[in-house]
């Protein structure tokens, strides 16, 4: 690549040194950055009409002057802002729901352009969430009627952005060289890099954007494919001892288990059991709704290491949930030699050295444990197998900590969640999958509820019933910062309205990730052993928790929380032969306002769908759907880059394409040193080779 891509935004006609330091702030420090910097919209103005000749449900825009701007609360910490426009004749109203930032950015006078779908109420013209583009005095409207918007940092408007990707496209553009071989722009029918940039940032029309879109997707998701495929062939190259099933070693397990397998899990087993066989490491992902049975899946694994003699860990995000791993398997291996210990941040010294000690002598064969396991200090005496459990909650990076430089143990993952496809073949699209698709016979439905206020008494009722037959329950509380307490209970205020009000007669325990492990052991023994009627809890308890008694939950400020995690909380109940209710506990339905005419709620109208779905795959998609990936796996979370411009929703297909051809792209050339392939090469290390830890290729 040519030198002068990596200017420096301040040299950049027209950027100087102030503005540069701003787009900093973006991350965007040279020309090249800024080529790059892709829109994140763009506003249609190719339909711009007086408001008087407005129809509705199509998109069009107007052009006007704002002459009133108000906000008001509706309540519950919803809120309305409203912007009156005139066009000179007429008047449009312009509504954002719930964003009450919104107020500061229009001031009476602003020229501006509105574009959404109208809605006519009464005799007025609305559009509700419009793009907007500001008409400063001094800026002119750009040319084209598909405007790019661009994400923005404080002191850099819309319009200057434009301008100055304008400018980095007129002089700089012409200096890229295309990263992809011929045969491939031809084999998929991809715009060429130049073409694709300009159409990119400045499209003729909307349909001039489709080819240019489609081309930075598949080159986006091709070169995190192909990093993906080169993390997995290095993987493959370590070496990794061979733990084969025998009949012996399977019938011993088998006696050791309480329960029938179902035919997924059996299933999993077998593909668990062919990976450990070979002489190179198992990279898998257990993935299944809550309550399908992983551990046992993982238990089996970990058995198979231990009779070959090997010595194997099982890392989960938290304590109680190591604990709990703990407790079963004190349950599970009464029976067998099985050397096993738990380590955890809240070991006392004494006790964590004896562990550790343990283990590099190979004293121990199973070591349950919290990340404080993969921290420094930790050595084995002879690994064969680590366990994953609940990854959404690790790094990418952490899966690869405990291998060696030439060889690796195996790896097992589960997840916490069931996740997308699309997801899944971008989070984890370097390990194999194993899904349960079943769950064990017998479990019993849980139930869900939506409970207004007016129904809360007879609630509280329906779970003193079920207290009084035995039964127990959790209520979670969403955890609050200290800055936003004004409407959400804290935990501990819930705790103590409950022990003075609806629960008064019932015995309860408060479980907060903040508490001292001790006191957090203590409480969940209370609990799991029946001491404790009620947990009254944070959603320290969404990874894992089991136990079988308890069979009702209630759940406050829900609107907090994904649909998957909700349905991570849910899995607590209905784990016995006891049927499960979860009630969720929820605002008023909107008041009707009869000059706003609000859009149904979507908090309220994805709770319902939660209350009507019991599929954790379903509601995985849904909120895949409804809130974006982030949700499920915060990026900082996972470790990864976030993606540019590739949406998983809606670019699956390209993905498919991109990913096939990325693996055969790295089996013809695994260490990409083709001289077709070196550009590729050079934009995947750049991007990934840090995340993903992919140094030294080939
Ligand atoms: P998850 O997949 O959510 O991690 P667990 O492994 O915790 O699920 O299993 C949930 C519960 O189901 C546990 O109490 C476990 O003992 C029980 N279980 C697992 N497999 C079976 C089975 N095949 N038959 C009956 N109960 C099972
Ligand atoms: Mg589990």
């Amino acid at each position: 690549m040519d030198n002068k891509l990596f200017t420096p935004l301040q040299q950049v006609r027209g950027i100087g040194p102030e503005r540069a330091q701003r787009l900093q702030r973006l991350g965007l420090h040279t020309a090249s950055d800024l080529l790059f910097h892709f829109p994140r919209d763009y506003q249609d103005l190719s339909d711009e009409r007086p408001i008087v000749e407005l129809e509705e449900d199509k998109l069009q825009s107007v052009c006007g002057q704002v002459v009133e701007v108000a906000a008001r609360s509706t309540g519950f910490g919803k809120s309305r802002v409203q912007v009156l426009l005139s066009d000179g004749t007429h008047l449009l109203k312009a509504l954002w729901f719930n964003q009450p930032f919104m107020q500061r950015r229009f001031h009476q006078g602003q020229r501006l352009i509105f574009s959404a779908k109208p809605s006519l109420r009464g005799s007025t013209w609305q559009m509700s969430h419009p793009q907007i583009t500001w008409l400063g005095d001094d800026e002119q409207r750009l040319a084209g009627s598909l405007l790019p918007i661009y994400a923005l940092t404080e002191g850099i408007s819309q319009y200057h952005m434009r301008r100055f990707v304008q400018t980095v496209v007129e002089d700089y553009a012409a200096l890229l060289e295309e990263v992809f071989p011929p045969a491939l722009l031809t084999q998929y029918e991809l715009l060429s890099l130049q073409p694709a940039l300009a159409s990119i940032h400045q499209p003729v029309d909307s349909q001039a954007l489709l080819p240019a879109r489609r081309r930075f997707v598949f080159q986006e998701l091709f070169v995190l494919q192909l990093a993906l495929s080169i993390r997995r062939n290095s993987f493959q190259q370590l070496a990794a001892p061979e733990l084969p099933t025998t009949a012996k070693i399977n019938a011993r397990i088998r006696r050791l288990l309480p329960f029938e397998l179902t035919a997924s899990q059996e299933e999993s087993i077998d593909e668990v059991s062919a990976d450990m066989a070979l002489d190179r490491p198992m990279n898998r992902l257990l993935q299944g709704d809550v309550g399908s049975g992983k551990t046992v899946v993982a238990l089996y694994a970990m058995l198979v290491a231990v009779a070959h003699g090997w010595q194997t860990v099982l890392m989960v995000p938290t304590e109680i949930l190591a604990r709990q791993h703990a407790r079963t398997l004190h349950h599970l291996l009464e029976a067998s030699r099985v050397r096993y210990a738990l380590l955890t941040g809240g070991l006392a010294t004494a006790e964590r050295r004896k562990v550790l000690d343990d283990l590099a002598a190979s004293q121990l064969d199973m070591v349950i444990g919290t990340q404080a396991i993969i921290q420094d200090g930790v050595t084995f005496g002879k690994l064969g197998l680590v366990v994953i459990d609940e990854q959404h909650k690790f790094g990418v990076r952490q899966r690869a900590a405990l291998r060696e430089d030439d060889r690796s143990p195996h790896t097992l993952v589960m997840t916490a969640t069931p996740i997308p496809r699309t997801m899944s073949m971008t989070m984890f699209g370097d390990l194999d999958v194993s899904t349960l698709s079943e769950l064990p016979q017998g479990r019993q439905p849980v139930n869900t509820y939506l409970v207004t206020p007016e129904k809360q008494a007879h609630w509280w009722a329906f779970v003193r019933d079920r207290l009084r037959e035995g039964r127990q329950a959790y209520v979670v509380v969403p955890l609050v910062d200290e800055s936003e307490t004004i409407n959400a209970p804290s935990v501990a205020e819930a705790f103590e309205q409950l022990t003075n009000g609806e629960l008064a007669d019932f015995r309860l325990g408060l479980l907060h990730g903040r508490m001292p492990s001790s006191e957090k052991d203590q409480t969940m023994i209370d609990f799991v052993e029946g001491r404790t009627q009620v947990l009254v809890s944070t959603t320290v308890i969404e990874v894992g928790v089991d136990v079988a008694n308890a069979t009702v939950m209630t759940v406050a400020g829900a609107e907090r929380f994904g649909l998957s995690q909700l349905h991570q909380l849910r899995g607590r109940i209905g784990r016995g032969s006891h049927p499960g209710f979860c009630g969720v506990l929820v605002d008023a339905p909107a008041e009707s306002d009869e000059d706003a005419n609000t859009s149904p709620d979507p908090a309220r109208t994805r709770l319902e769908s939660f209350a009507a779905t019991t599929d954790g795959f379903v509601l995985a998609e849904l909120d895949f759907e409804l809130r974006g990936p982030g949700d499920l796996f915060g990026t900082q979370q996972h470790g990864m880059p976030p993606l540019r411009i590739a949406n998983l929703l809606r670019d699956r297909d390209v993905l498919n394409e991109a990913r096939r051809e990325a693996q055969l792209l790295v089996a013809a050339d695994p260490g990409l040193k083709h001289a077709d392939h070196t550009k590729l090469r050079s934009q995947m290390l750049k991007r990934y080779g840090q995340a993903l830890d992919i140094s030294d290729v080939g």
